[in-house]
């Protein structure tokens, strides 16, 4: 069970629209590296794309770093409705280090997905959970936080330019 290698914005893999994953072995061995590689980089959510695989799928755990891990594959999911009331939050992503962006988002969905096992699922999410899925099915579009939040995306700009200036002084 290794610990995959996380793709780093702008990969081109993470712009992608990824396509339909299918629940099987193959699929249930990359969630299964998948979910090693979220704990290990310290993170809550991880998507196939961030991995270099453009399927849609996801996993995420939004409780482990409280103690009670809850792991959650989550296949080709759709949100059915979002709530009226919206938030602005920081969010971090483990493609794009050291940059938060605010991003403002429904603070509650309903959430259709397949699990590994086949089997339809839905649940209501809300607080980080909600935000959580949100921003992990948006890099299954090849979105990523940059593009919400004009102000990261100029600040990270403006600190590639400096490192790329580094590098060629
Ligand atoms: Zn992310």
């Amino acid at each position: 069970m290794p610990v995959l290698p996380i793709l780093q914005w702008p990969d081109p893999c993470l712009a992608r629209v990824a396509v339909p994953a299918v629940p099987d072995a193959k699929t249930a061995a990359l969630a299964t590296d998948m979910l090693e590689t979220m704990y290990d980089a310290r993170g809550r959510g991880l998507a196939a794309p961030q991995v270099g695989v453009s399927q849609r799928m996801f996993v995420m755990d939004v409780s482990w770093k409280d103690g009670t891990p809850a792991p959650l594959v989550v296949l080709n999911p759709e949100i059915l409705a979002w709530s009226a009331a919206e938030a602005i939050g920081p969010e971090g992503c483990l493609s794009i280090p050291g940059a938060v962006a605010m991003v403002q988002r429904p603070t509650s969905v309903s959430l259709r997905w397949t699990g590994l096992d086949g089997v339809v699922q839905q649940a209501v999410l809300t607080g980080f959970a909600a935000i959580c899925a949100q921003h992990e099915i948006d890099h299954l579009d090849g979105i990523v936080t940059l593009q919400r939040d004009p102000q990261a995306a100029a600040s990270q700009a403006m600190a590639s330019l400096a490192a790329a200036s580094q590098a060629a002084a």
